[in-house]
């Protein structure tokens, strides 16, 4: 055995090797020689378990395909790219929101030059960064005023730490939710210094109880929409109308976090009617914040929406400079929102909204080539079937609302669903997909067309590593 470990190639061979492959030469040197360490190492553990037992087995053409292979998936980059077959449509693990091709583009276009990103053209002085997408979004929401902020959090963050913070903010003890990742709305709102003032108990909320807790104290009213659970049964929150009216009534504003927030009314689509924000802004509330890239579709944002008096003060907040928004998000932004000048343009162009909104028969047409991709990349090894099932909004958005749809199930003799799905994680590009009940689930609706090649060839390249495991 001990000689064995003579045989092994050295690193200089081994890299003269690497390097007749362009793809290889291409990587960084210093990680290439890390994975080659990294390979060799693996070797000598080999040779130690006998699993390499001739010296043929360690000759430089003989490791060299298992080697490039071992070097190529050591150095990928770390963050990549996925299929998501969940059915998930703004899957938060995932990235949440695709941006539309106009938004792509606008990304790329402010990434390769300069731009007036703060600086204002007609002047020739320095501009505002919100000039880009504040009028625009009062066009649409038909509020006064807004402005962007790095996310929805952040927006909350900052709505109360400029209209409330040292005094309280009166919310329904049923609104005070956990928005995943452990991440809970009433601890970021604490953080800005706004005293919570809870009213009601879980389940009901009323006028009186808000009303009951006004006092020198208060700041502001807030409501907090709920989008990712939903409470039935003996439940009552209280409108935004009577919210209005009591704000009115003390003179105080009225905060509302829409969480995911939509520009498209989806309950024309026969889903279920979240209030728009359009219509949140009508109903009177004074300042709303948002998700960019939950329902809306575009990149990670938090819009604020609102009266101009209100929206004003947050926008001089010092705050604002650390939550700020970056060019790309700017310009992807203002790309998305350009599509919403017509909603039809929007609910075709914005891939999230397309996904929401896709039909029943291109649900099944896809289903049905995906199915055919998988036969045709599995042939007998796998029993693929099509099914009536159900996916999700998701983003925290439109709870226990099932959209319906096609899915498709594989299924491997001798595999199972679990050692499936695990594999598929280390595929070239990898695949996330469902597992309902031990079947396993692939839902065509978050596949894009070009990509049910890319999910069927993965599941061949999972089965190939099991089979090569086994
Ligand atoms: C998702 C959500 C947030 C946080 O938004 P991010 O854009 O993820 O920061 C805040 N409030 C509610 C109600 C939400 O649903």
């Amino acid at each position: 055995m001990s000689t064995l470990f003579r045989h092994l190639p050295s690193m200089a061979q081994v890299l003269a090797g690497l390097d007749a492959d362009a793809d290889m030469a291409a990587l960084p040197r210093p990680l290439v020689k890390e994975h080659v360490n990294g390979f060799l190492d693996l070797c000598r553990e080999e040779i130690r378990a006998g699993i390499i037992a001739d010296k043929d087995a360690l000759a430089l053409a003989a490791l060299m395909p298992r080697l490039t292979a071992y070097v190529r998936s050591c150095s990928r980059p770390h963050f990549r790219r996925v299929l998501n077959g969940t059915g998930v449509v703004i899957h938060t693990n995932l990235g949440r929101s695709l941006l539309a091709r106009p938004a792509i583009e606008a990304v790329a276009e402010a990434c390769a030059h300069y731009s007036n990103c703060e600086f204002d053209l007609t002047t020739g002085k320095r501009g505002s960064r919100y000039s880009h997408v504040e009028k625009i979004l009062c066009d649409i929401t038909g509020a006064e005023a807004a402005l962007v902020v790095n996310n929805n959090a952040a927006a909350v963050f900052i709505m109360l730490e400029t209209l409330a913070r040292g005094r309280e903010v009166v919310v329904s003890r049923g609104q005070l939710v956990e928005i995943g990742g452990s991440f809970r709305i009433p601890d970021v709102m604490a953080k800005s210094g706004a005293i919570l003032r809870e009213v009601g108990a879980t389940n009901r909320t009323h006028a009186h109880d808000y009303e009951q807790a006004i006092g020198d104290e208060t700041a502001a009213l807030m409501r907090v929409h709920t989008s990712n659970f939903r409470m039935v049964g003996f439940t009552k929150e209280v409108s935004l109308p009577e919210m209005r009216a009591l704000g009115d009534r003390y003179g105080l504003p009225v905060i509302e976090d829409l969480g995911s927030g939509t520009l498209y009314a989806l309950a024309g689509d026969g889903l279920l009617g979240e209030p728009t924000v359009q219509q949140v802004v009508a109903q009177g509330a004074d300042v709303v914040s948002f998700s960019g890239d939950k329902v809306l579709g575009g990149p990670q944002a938090g819009i604020i929406v609102g009266r101009k008096e209100y929206v004003d003060r947050i926008k001089k907040n010092p705050i604002n400079r650390a939550v700020r928004i970056d060019k790309m998000t700017l310009a992807a932004l203002e790309a998305t929102l350009r599509l919403y000048l017509d909603m039809d343009v929007a609910r075709r162009e914005v891939p999230t909204l397309r996904m929401i909104t896709a039909s029943q028969e291109s649900l099944r047409s896809k289903a049905r080539r995906l199915a055919d991709a998988v036969r045709a990349e599995l042939g007998d090894m796998a029993e693929v079937t099509m099914r009536k099932g159900f996916s999700r909004v998701g983003g925290g958005a439109f709870p226990e609302y099932d959209l319906p749809g096609t899915l498709v199930t594989v299924n491997l003799v001798g595999i199972s669903a679990d050692a499936l799905r695990d594999a598929l994680f280390d595929t070239d590009p990898p695949l996330v997909a469902r597992i309902e009940d031990d079947v396993f689930l692939l839902d065509p609706r978050t596949l894009a067309s070009s990509e049910l090649k890319l999910a069927a060839n993965a599941l061949r390249q999972a089965v190939d590593t099991i089979k090569d495991n086994t």
